[in-house]
């Protein structure tokens, strides 16, 4: 009898692990979604709300405007995309906002929906709109892979374990709020945010340049990019700690321009 109830509690937890399934625009992977679109929006929009109100924005207007030309820019060329290709329904939730903040970390991060901070020290590296847009172009990518959605539903499989996943859903806000303060990290610290995946990484780079070629921004300035963010070291920055800029990383960019280009249009 023991076995028949874990039985069912385990066909139950696969189903509604299988129903919180999606698959990633452009890559097609297949991801497991256990939380709306919406919960994952509010709750980074919470935590990104806090992050901006304890920070200072850039006084450099001309940067300012440079981010936020550069960002506008691979988000209309990214949703064009996304419309003509019938997915105009994965951005329902997002607004997006560009943001440069006056730190000298070399960072930049994205949190659901489209909200994208740079900081200052980020433009010692990425020192023109090209380069700019491979940052960009990569948080975008992160935001449009609903990569915080997926490791907030790690989160919440790993807490409560697939045996009382259900129950843990039917209360869901509980598990929300606990899975995006270990994934987004909390209120001000918010730059600390849970490192992502290689395999997310690896996502987003490819996915950034192809919004890169769709906005009309060369892709090939990627390896120019990244070679200049290995050569500066790990020392003390999310950005680099959570990005690994590694020869692989490089030679996976390098082999994936053309297939970029060629979506693209502009072989
Ligand atoms: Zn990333």
């Amino acid at each position: 009898m023991k076995i028949k109830i874990l039985t069912v509690v385990s066909l139950l937890s696969a189903s509604l692990i299988l129903s919180g399934c999606g698959s990633v625009a452009l890559t097609g992977r297949k991801q497991l979604l256990l939380v709306s679109d919406q919960e994952v929006y509010q709750a980074g929009l919470t935590q990104y709300k806090e992050y901006i109100a304890s920070s200072q924005l850039s006084s450099d207007a001309s940067a300012t405007d440079m981010v936020k030309t550069v960002g506008t820019k691979l988000a209309a060329a990214t949703e064009q995309y996304l419309k003509s290709n019938g997915l105009e329904s994965e951005l329902s939730n997002f607004a997006w906002e560009f943001n440069l903040v006056k730190d000298p970390q070399v960072n930049a991060f994205c949190m659901p929906g489209g909200k994208i901070v740079v900081y200052e020290g980020l433009l010692t590296v990425a020192q023109n709109a090209d380069e700019l847009a491979v940052v960009l172009g990569h948080e975008i990518a992160h935001a449009v892979a609903k990569h915080s959605n997926e490791r907030m539903s790690q989160q919440i499989l790993a807490q409560y374990g697939s045996a009382i996943l259900s129950q843990a859903l039917s209360q869901k806000s509980a598990a929300v709020q606990s899975a995006a303060v270990s994934v987004f990290g909390l209120g001000a610290q918010v730059g600390l945010m849970l490192p992502y995946s290689r395999k997310h990484e690896y996502e987003a780079d490819y996915m950034g340049i192809v919004f890169m070629e769709l906005a009309g921004y060369d892709s090939t300035s990627a390896i120019g990019f990244w070679t200049k963010m290995a050569a500066g070291g790990s020392g003390g920055s999310d950005f680099l700690s959570t990005h690994p800029s590694d020869n692989k990383r490089i030679a996976e960019l390098q082999k994936r321009i053309p297939e970029a280009k060629q979506i693209a249009g502009r072989m």
